[in-house]
């Protein structure tokens, strides 16, 4: 159902536009009898921010909500000098969670100098085993405990050796790898998951436990344990880099509350749940729309519309070979139910213009990056569009907001890429439209390696993406409101969907273990209401009180 690979070679954007624009006034006029009036052949452009933008801030912000005036310097160790490396990726995304409690300044370890980490509230030090050598400046301030460290990683025994009493007055000291694979995390006495792939870990030893306290610990696959977590003084580590193979109940959890706890002590927030209706364009069913609002409304859940304003499937892909154009200005029992859902506690979020590209159906096919179906039926990822820029992205905003305001509905409060995908420019230019993404976000290497902003050293080769338990601002500068639970693919049969259900709920009750976590799940309408109950009885019962996306992206 996904555009084939051999439909990339499409013109100019503005030719793109026009062509589009001529297949809807064919796809309007071949879909009614009744006379088409003007209005209905195309929406002006809406080029201004919605009031979300105000939420836009630079790379390095704290999120919204973060306490006051803290600020964290993140170190990341790398071997190379240049921006694609292992180091830099793990610096990011320790960066991306740090937004949710400080401001911070991202920054390569091999440049510190004395001092450097004077004036920050805290630093996070991520350690790739493949680093190079670390500064005698940065050890001996770690050591002097001035400033809370979190130390991430593998090379923690060079703090050690350069300092032969050390391990005394901690309490606790590196002592080689784990001999034994670790298949869990213990944290909050929550046993958190840890893919065997994962690779190797730190064996820490303690010496003092008056001094030296285990935060978390590793479970080995003989059931034996060891520290995973250590904290002494003013120094907490991390026996890993758990920032890959990541799944939906990973012991990432534990470090993304870690980084929470060392950066911030503002007591937490009641747990908050979010559930977003997916996939709403034009085709979607109105009378289904307003049975799933009804339902929720009842229940006192608000929820959110990933809404896309027009649908096109240009050469019938997904409608037995008939070209499809519709936009939501000819569906009006949509947009009424649109409103309907609005009344009944639903926020807009927008996904995308037409949820497609080129000749891609709208729904399945990515829009603002190019992707194909390769033979063994998986998503294969090829790059940025032709013609991919700031203005293109902006462009297809712009487009859209029109749709919208052309059938008189309210400003989304939030974007939404198709898939969780776009380039680095497309990124950019969300942030300075939307301000607000509700999504998993993906990144490049190179976007920030020295410095954050800089799309031309974005690598799209090593793209890599990442879900966040909390409230961030990430490296675009845009608030994120996460998605962590993932969704419910539609079923064969009720042992299936008790295992859908299965994973999303034990996704929920693991995220417990952070402190102001969101727990954040998808839904598609058409699947009916009764897993959707499922799913929110769960969710409830572990401790959650749903709320809307405003209340989210705030705080
Ligand atoms: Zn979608």
């Amino acid at each position: 159902m996904m555009r084939s690979s051999t439909g990339t070679a499409w013109g100019p954007a503005w030719l793109r536009l026009l062509l589009g624009v001529l297949t809807v006034i064919c796809g309007v006029l071949t879909m009614t009898s009744k006379p088409v009036a003007p209005v209905l052949l195309s929406a002006e452009p809406r080029w201004e921010p919605v009031p979300s933008a105000s939420l836009a801030g630079e790379p390095g912000d704290p999120a919204p909500g973060a306490p006051e005036g803290r600020r964290t310097l993140v170190l990341y160790n790398t071997s190379t000098p240049g921006p694609v490396t292992s180091g830099e990726v793990y610096g990011t995304k320790a960066a991306n969670l740090v937004s949710h409690s400080s401001a911070f300044e991202l920054r390569q370890a091999a440049n510190y100098q004395p001092g450097d980490m004077t004036g920050f509230s805290a630093v996070v030090y991520v350690g790739p085993e493949d680093g190079g050598p670390l500064p005698d400046a940065f050890l001996a301030d770690v050591r002097a405990g001035q400033t809370p460290v979190l130390w991430l990683g593998y090379d923690i025994n060079r703090l050690f050796d350069g300092d032969s009493g050390y391990a005394v007055r901690t309490g606790w000291r590196p002592d080689g790898w784990a001999e034994r694979a670790i298949v869990g995390v213990d944290y909050k006495g929550v046993r958190l998951s840890r893919d065997s792939q994962a690779g190797a870990s730190v064996r820490t030893r303690l010496l003092d436990t008056a001094k030296a306290k285990v935060l978390a610990e590793s479970i080995h696959d003989d059931d034996s344990r060891t520290p995973w977590a250590v904290r002494s003084g003013t120094l907490t580590y991390v026996a890993e880099i758990p920032f890959s193979y990541v799944g939906s109940t990973d012991r990432y959890l534990a470090a993304a509350d870690l980084i929470r706890a060392t950066l911030s002590q503002s007591p937490p927030q009641q747990a908050r749940a979010l559930v977003r209706l997916e996939d709403v364009g034009p085709t979607a069913n109105p009378v289904q729309l307003k049975q799933i609002a009804d339902r929720l409304h009842s229940r006192g859940v608000p929820f959110s519309i990933a809404l896309y304003p027009y649908y096109r499937d240009p050469k019938g892909i997904a409608n037995s070979g008939t070209p499809t154009e519709l936009r939501l200005v000819d569906r009006p029992e949509v947009v009424r139910a649109l409103r309907y859902m609005i009344d009944r506690g639903g926020t807009i979020v927008l996904h995308g213009y037409t949820h497609q590209f080129g000749d891609g159906a709208s729904g399945s096919d990515f829009e603002f990056y190019r992707a194909r179906l390769n033979d063994e039926n998986a998503v294969e990822l090829l790059g940025p569009v032709p013609g991919d820029s700031v203005r293109w992205a902006s462009e297809r905003f712009a487009l859209a907001l029109g749709e919208l305001a052309q059938v008189g509905l309210p400003d989304p409060e939030a974007f939404e890429f198709p898939h969780y995908t776009a380039s680095a420019a497309g990124y950019q230019a969300a942030t300075e439209t939307f301000g607000v993404r509700y999504d998993r976000g993906t990144y490049f290497p190179g976007w920030c390696s020295t410095k954050c902003g800089d799309i031309a050293q974005a690598d799209p080769a090593g793209m890599y993406t990442q879900a966040f338990p909390y409230l961030v601002r990430d490296v675009y500068g845009a608030v994120v409101v996460p998605e962590n639970l993932g969704y419910i693919p539609p079923w064969s049969d009720a042992v299936e969907l008790d295992h859908r259900i299965g994973e999303v709920l034990s996704a929920a009750r693991a995220l417990r273990v952070v402190d102001d976590g969101i727990a954040s799940f998808f839904f598609h309408p058409y699947l009916g209401t009764e897993a959707l109950d499922r799913l929110i009885d769960g969710i409830t019962a572990a401790g959650y009180r749903f709320v809307s996306l405003s209340d989210a992206s705030h705080r």
